[in-house]
């Protein structure tokens, strides 16, 4: 599951990101929220993870903060009572593919079918419509944009990524807040399947006045 060298900064990919996300209405395409907000979203990745989302649960309910959890669909059939939880305190759910296949090597028909399966399960499972889409690596073809677009999803980026996957302890994610600390509007790429990740993350709660939102469609 862990993010390879496709995160690896392609200023082509980045120019066209930037472009799209210029001119893609928010209903079909969120990359940061409006600063005048005044809100932080904190998106993870990834789970449900048996040991570390109950563990940043329990930190997000301490601190009375709300998170968005991109979960993969064969985790989350692996632990619904987990999914069903993140639900009931108040937390957005969205799909993150059923096997968490990769964009550029899975071909479309594939990856759409994963986005159906994975967002049919979870809306049966939760009872409510859950729209919100990350793809594995954040990447997408146009075909494949094009086609989660058809299917009603919100694609969901974000605007800050300390990459906590490649850090060895929760040391590094708590260095990376201090020195670039979150600002209202920030989308945060994060990822409930490390232990340093939910040790990090009492610090980056408490590093910032500003409330942390579940994101909505
Ligand atoms: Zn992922």
């Amino acid at each position: 599951m862990t993010p390879a060298a496709e995160y690896r900064p392609n200023p082509v990919r980045q120019a066209l990101r930037s472009a799209l996300i210029s001119v893609v209405p928010r209903t079909r395409l969120i990359a940061s929220l409006p600063p005048g907000d005044r809100v932080v979203a904190l998106t993870f990745d990834d789970g449900p993870h048996p040991e570390w989302t109950p563990r940043i649960l329990d930190v997000l309910a301490r601190h009375g903060a709300r998170a968005t959890f991109f979960v993969v669909g064969a985790q989350a059939a692996l632990h619904p009572d987990i999914v069903r939880r993140i639900a009931a305190e108040g937390h957005a759910v969205g799909h993150h593919s059923w096997t968490h296949s990769e964009p550029a090597t899975t071909p479309t028909r594939l990856l759409l079918a994963e986005n159906r399966r994975t967002r049919q399960f979870l809306e049966a499972l939760l009872d409510r419509p859950a729209p919100l889409f990350r793809p594995p690596h954040g990447k997408l073809t146009p075909l494949k944009l094009l086609g989660a677009w058809a299917q009603g999803n919100v694609l969901v980026l974000w605007n800050r990524d300390p990459k906590d996957y490649q850090m060895p302890s929760a040391t590094e994610l708590r260095t990376w807040v201090s020195r670039q600390p979150l600002l209202a509007g920030d989308i945060v790429l994060l990822h409930d399947t490390h232990a340093h990740t939910a040790a990090a993350l009492p610090h980056l709660l408490d590093s910032c006045a500003v409330p942390f939102t579940a994101l909505n469609a």
